[in-house]
């Protein structure tokens, strides 16, 4: 797995426990979600009751998993956490769901990941906190309806389109999350030296945070890369020049692209004149998984304006060719 991808290898999930803001006052940036999200918990608080089932969705690292532990937090509940590729029979879902004590909070990260018997249970568990159990096999098996505590699901999906409609329909509020801006990302990693021990310089901040991808784990990870460069390649400090210097080495360029973000480029501009390609025709050109591409390179390159997904295909726009130091050709496909 790459050092620098945004899905984190598990040492590297240790480390961002460590760096995991613990509750809203230190969650940084997206304050619309923060307000409409605050606006859902306390009203349910005042009238005593579970608050709505909460759907986040965004590319991965901007702290889904974060506000869902924030919501328990504030709701002074406990918080269960699942994936949707762990539950792949809906037993292992009624297990969990079973245990539920009232007011937990089920946190199932990668939603649309979930099997599709899973997903039914869920239906039922989300509308009428009931799951109904299958016991035996074949003509004889009975369903047996269980009780299960009033919870609140919080649902965490970096591809909300790819929910079905009933379960898309069963969340109160979806909170979408959005790319940090460099000032935001400014503050995370600042906070992020502090408790890791890191002389990070404001200049060396800024360095960092704008070429973070708009993403706080990948502003964290940078930091660490940098840390490393200072530590062994000059005399600890993280100034601007040690920053880029070492973002050199880890081949992430003044936009923050990576070395799969810019094979992602090079290959639709000079393998496919620029495009419209398909994403599966595409991944494979990079060697890798389609779905890395679309939810991991796709999101950001479309909002730093070099990609466009149109019904025919991915294209590249004039950016992107400038981006690679080639002329866009004449009579742009935009
Ligand atoms: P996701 O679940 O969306 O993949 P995480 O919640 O695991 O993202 O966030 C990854 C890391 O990024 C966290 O451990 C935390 O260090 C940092 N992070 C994410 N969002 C914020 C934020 N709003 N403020 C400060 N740090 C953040």
């Amino acid at each position: 797995e790459d050092e620098l991808s945004p899905y984190a290898a598990p040492a590297e999930r240790d480390l961002e426990t460590s760096l995991r803001p613990s509750d809203l006052s230190e969650f940084v940036g997206q304050h619309r979600v923060r307000e409409q999200l605050e606006l859902v918990l306390h009203g349910a608080m005042r009238r005593g009751n579970a608050p709505d089932h909460v759907l986040l969705s965004g590319p991965p690292g901007l702290g889904k998993t974060s506000l869902a532990m924030i919501i328990a937090k504030e709701l002074n509940s406990q918080i269960r956490i699942t994936s949707g590729p762990a539950l792949e029979r809906a037993g292992d879902l009624a297990a969990m769901l079973s245990n539920l004590v009232e007011g937990d909070v089920l946190f199932i990260d990668e939603i649309h990941r979930m099997a599709r018997p899973a997903e039914e249970m869920l239906y039922l568990a989300m509308e009428d906190f009931r799951v109904d159990v299958v016991v035996g096999k074949g003509p004889g098996a009975t369903s047996i309806p269980l009780d299960i505590a009033p919870f609140t699901l919080v649902g965490a999906t970096t591809r909300s389109g790819a929910l079905t409609g009933p379960l898309r329909d069963r969340f109160g509020f979806t909170a979408h999350m959005e790319f940090y801006s460099a000032e935001d990302l400014d503050r995370i990693v600042k906070r992020s030296a502090k408790i890791l021990g890191v002389d990070l310089h404001d200049d060396g901040a800024i360095e960092i945070a704008g070429r973070s991808r708009g993403t706080p784990r990948i502003a964290n990870r940078l930091l660490r890369r940098v840390r490393d460069f200072a530590e062994v390649r000059a005399d600890g400090r993280v100034t601007e020049e040690v920053a880029k210097q070492a973002l050199e080495v880890y081949d992430v360029d003044h936009l923050g692209l990576d070395r799969l973000d810019r094979a992602v480029l090079n290959a639709l501009v000079r393998s496919f004149h620029g495009g419209p390609v398909g994403v599966s025709t595409l991944a494979v050109a990079v060697g890798e998984e389609p779905t890395t591409v679309e939810e991991v390179c796709e999101p950001y390159l479309v909002r730093a304006g070099m990609l466009a997904r149109t019904p025919r295909g991915r294209v590249a726009t004039p950016a992107a060719w400038h981006h690679l130091g080639l002329e866009p050709p004449a009579g742009d496909q935009l």
